[in-house]
């Protein structure tokens, strides 16, 4: 009898056991359940567009306070968006610049030939890139891009469906999209990149933009006469000269070229409003640049070879209405390391919280709140190195001679690597700079292999000015 009852007893204590466990088990997965459903991994994701427009300086857009009406699109983009106000880019080149824009880690291209043909295989396979992140996550991706410093079989064409090198005007880029949009059977969300040229050298735009700041009423301020350098194309200008690749006949005023850079803008500008009346407007769009250029300052004329900012900043907006509050103007000091890690937080925080530390960058809605915690951003070229601290707003550099210079920013005219009341604070950059070296840029092109440039590739890079 006892028995019996020491049995019945054991087996209710073994159903309630298994009872409690369902339980938990059960409120585990509702758990569960309402983090993935809080996180937005069960609603359709947004569509995404990627703006990158070579050699485009921030301050020179209306929403960044330039003077003239270059960028009316995206002034309203910024106004609906988050504008970040300083933003830097990982490089003053696109071969170097992309790869961390689009991977959201310091990677780099070794010091590549590239005009002789050695740039196939830059980016290796193991490397995970954006596009491949979101294909990933089911979206539908297409790339149009007009630098064949990316086009395809260079490895930046990793993880798109589509991937289109488009020869010409952003009007061309852009009927390009609008024609692959207009294809589309929406089954998917869509990720574009798209890498617009307008604004790198020779500063293209159509008759009915090009003439638009000429003469205006600040087209005689600081003008500089410039010597035209008759350097190889592919390699820089002397400072005070204008390179022959850049150089119009008989045009020798630094202000014809600075008007003819702004046209482009507003050139680009308007391409950039034709698209986005085909995109809905919960599309969420990203405005940058791969790297600035140099009109002028420090005494470099239409070429972006240099750390010092008119080159380093770039501009960011965010344009997203689920996201980010509109009209947000964030000071914080950010990279373009960090726009692959806020995308990927936006469209899958719950992953991305478990694999946020595989990124260098990171998500700026953190930035958009309170500062980040993070002390220092990098740069990087071949030969010049850049560290930043984005607290103080300290600048260092050092060259291959291993001459140093160092920068209160904004002022890039008075270098202070010799002012004893910054000795610390050089000493701690300089410290900071050399163990960030020994991990970083990682190089990413593992694989190289000589390949031939098609006749088409080579048309393109000689329209740049970059080959004879
Ligand atoms: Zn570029």
């Amino acid at each position: 009898m006892i028995k019996k009852n020491m049995q019945a007893g054991e087996l209710k204590l073994r159903k309630n056991a298994v009872l409690a466990i369902g339980m938990i088990v059960g409120l585990g997965i509702a758990v569960f359940a309402c983090v993935l459903a809080y996180s937005g991994t069960f609603k359709r994701k947004p569509d995404i567009i990627l703006i990158t427009c070579d050699a485009l300086r921030a301050d020179h857009l209306g929403c960044y306070g330039y003077k003239r009406m270059t960028s009316p699109v995206i002034d309203r983009l910024a106004s609906d968006g988050a504008l970040f106000l300083n933003c830097f880019s990982t490089s003053c080149s696109t071969l170097h610049a992309i790869p961390a824009l689009i991977s959201g880690r310091y990677l780099a291209v070794s010091e590549l030939d590239v005009f002789n043909g050695e740039s196939c295989n830059i980016i290796d396979g193991k490397f995970t890139l954006l596009a491949e992140y979101l294909r990933k996550s089911g979206y539908q991706t297409a790339a149009f891009v007009c630098n064949d410093f990316v086009r395809q079989g260079t490895g930046f064409e990793h993880g798109f469906d589509v991937f289109k090198m488009c020869v010409g005007s952003s009007g061309t880029v852009t009927d390009k999209i609008i024609d692959f949009l207009n294809r589309y059977n929406r089954a998917k969300p869509y990720f574009i990149w798209v890498h617009y040229c307008d604004t790198h050298v020779p500063y293209f735009s159509p008759a009915e933009f090009s003439a638009v700041f000429k003469n205006d009423r600040f087209y005689n301020e600081n003008n500089a006469v410039l010597a035209v350098d008759l350097v190889p194309r592919g390699t820089y200008p002397k400072d005070g000269s204008i390179s022959r690749k850049a150089f119009h006949k008989g045009e020798f005023s630094s202000n014809y070229y600075t008007a003819l850079y702004d046209a482009a803008i507003r050139h680009n500008d308007s391409q950039i409003g034709r698209l986005l009346t085909h995109v809905d407007d919960n599309t969420v769009i990203i405005v940058t640049a791969d790297h600035g250029e140099s009109l002028g300052e420090h005494n470099k004329y239409f070429h972006h070879i240099s750390m010092y900012d008119e080159v380093l900043r770039i501009p960011l907006i965010i344009r997203d209405n689920g996201y980010f509050k509109g009209g947000k103007k964030i000071p914080v000091l950010v990279s373009s390391v960090d726009i692959v890690p806020t995308i990927l937080n936006r469209i899958n925080p719950f992953w991305y919280f478990f694999v946020k530390n595989r990124f260098d960058g990171i998500d700026l809605a953190r930035a958009a709140g309170s500062p980040p915690n993070r002390k220092y951003i990098y740069s990087y070229f071949p030969g010049i190195r850049c560290i930043r601290d984005v607290k103080k707003n300290i600048k260092y550099m050092i060259f291959p001679d291993d001459k140093e210079a160092l920068y209160r920013i904004p002022d890039e005219e008075n270098n202070l690597i010799n002012d004893d009341s910054l000795r610390d604070e050089k000493q701690e950059l300089k410290r900071s700079l050399r163990a960030w070296l020994k991990e970083y840029p990682v190089n990413v092109d593992g694989n190289r292999r000589k390949c031939a440039l098609d006749e088409q590739a080579q048309e393109n890079l000689r329209s740049m000015g970059y080959i004879q």
